[in-house]
């Protein structure tokens, strides 16, 4: 027996499980497990990232300042309270890292994101999970949570797995109604999929408890470069910039992810396409017997009758080249989370559920 042993906590951390993406002897797959864009990067980003090829001998640089200000001129924020990481999920690790240790609460909601709770007990701090109404973030729930240990409060907004959200004013009296001492997060990573939403930045700046952590893994279609940001009042930024090492993200990942920010006509019709798409599936889901949520983000989640059903659907996909994404370990076993791909899968996942639901019936 070893009397080498980690922190208290980490052993405890259920691993997370990515979206799959081969099925065994089929051939033609669709990967639609992991709310990438179908489309890609684009153009403009991946010649950026081509033209990285000849530095990469050099050093990247250590204050982020390019990058921070495109985000600042695309985004309407203000680029000196801008912090990336690798991954946004790099901002949430930094924030419970800063914020939360053993015997600190972290509250995160029923069907939230599974990072937080995994970079909450990696720091030694208790996640505390706190239940949705119908499978929205329920703001008097949260509230009623926070006790004296709380420090962090996560929500995604839109949410994942759900794909809903909750409107300004029931963000502000979140922000406004927490206890002094607890910071709220609001997870924007499909932000940019809300024609018009601020993902919180206005919040940021009105207040001294708000942080928005931001990616380029979504909208973008850059989630295998690993790019995030977070803004937040100046308090926050200071302690985040003294945890984020300085060589945090290549400059191959920086100078992409500049180009893709600035070229807001591919962002655009990307946006407008999961409009369509989204809206279009999820009535195609709907008329062979599986609702959904409306959805604010880049997935839809159909729900079925059962677990029993769901698992079946999803064999069924499987066996049709299509990998969607099982969600019971977010508390939703009778749900499949399918991404909106481009529209010839968007026709086979509607053909290939009808399919499965007019043999079950
Ligand atoms: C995909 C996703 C992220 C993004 O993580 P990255 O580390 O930026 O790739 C963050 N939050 C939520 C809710 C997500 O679904």
């Amino acid at each position: 027996m070893t009397k080498i042993t980690p922190q208290p906590g980490i052993m405890d951390i259920e691993l997370y499980q990515g979206g799959a993406s081969h099925v065994a002897g089929v051939s033609n797959v669709v990967k639609l497990s992991s709310n990438e864009n179908p489309f890609g990067p684009s153009e403009a980003a991946k010649e950026a990232f081509r033209k990285a090829a000849y530095d990469l001998h050099r050093y990247p640089s250590t204050d982020h300042r390019a990058l921070r200000e495109a985000i600042g001129e695309v985004h309407g924020v203000d680029p000196a309270r801008v912090v990336c990481g690798v991954g946004s999920d790099e901002i949430i690790a930094f924030l419970c890292q800063a914020y939360a240790g053993p015997g600190d609460e972290v509250i995160h909601t029923e069907h939230g994101f599974a990072m937080y709770k995994i970079s909450a007990m990696a720091n030694g701090a208790t996640p505390v999970e706190v239940p949705e109404r119908e499978r929205v973030t329920d703001v008097d729930a949260i509230l009623a949570a926070c006790t004296e240990n709380t420090k962090l409060v996560f929500i995604a907004n839109p949410n994942n797995p759900t794909g809903t959200m909750i409107g300004d004013g029931e963000v502000a009296r979140l922000a406004e109604n927490l206890p002094d001492h607890v910071l709220l997060v609001l997870d924007g990573a499909y932000a940019e999929y809300v024609e018009g939403y601020d993902g919180g930045a206005g919040l940021v700046d009105s207040r001294e408890n708000v942080v928005m952590t931001r990616t380029f893994s979504k909208l973008y279609g850059l989630g295998g470069l690993r790019v995030g940001w977070g803004y937040g009042p100046q308090h926050v930024v200071d302690v985040l910039n003294r945890m984020r090492g300085p060589f945090n993200l290549s400059q191959a990942a920086l100078v992409t992810a500049e180009a893709a920010v600035r070229d807001e006509a591919w962002a655009t019709k990307c946006r407008e396409d999961n409009t369509r798409l989204r809206a279009w599936l999820a009535e195609a889901l709907a008329e062979h017997g599986v609702p959904s949520d409306t959805s604010t983000a880049n997935f839809i989640l159909a729900r079925f009758a059962s677990r029993a059903e769901a698992e079946g659907c999803d064999a069924h996909l499987k066996s049709e080249g299509l990998i969607v994404r099982p969600v019971a370990g977010y508390n939703l076993p009778h749900c499949l989370r399918i991404t909106v791909g481009d529209e010839a899968s968007c026709r086979r996942v509607a053909h290939a559920v009808g399919q499965f639901m007019g043999n079950g019936a």
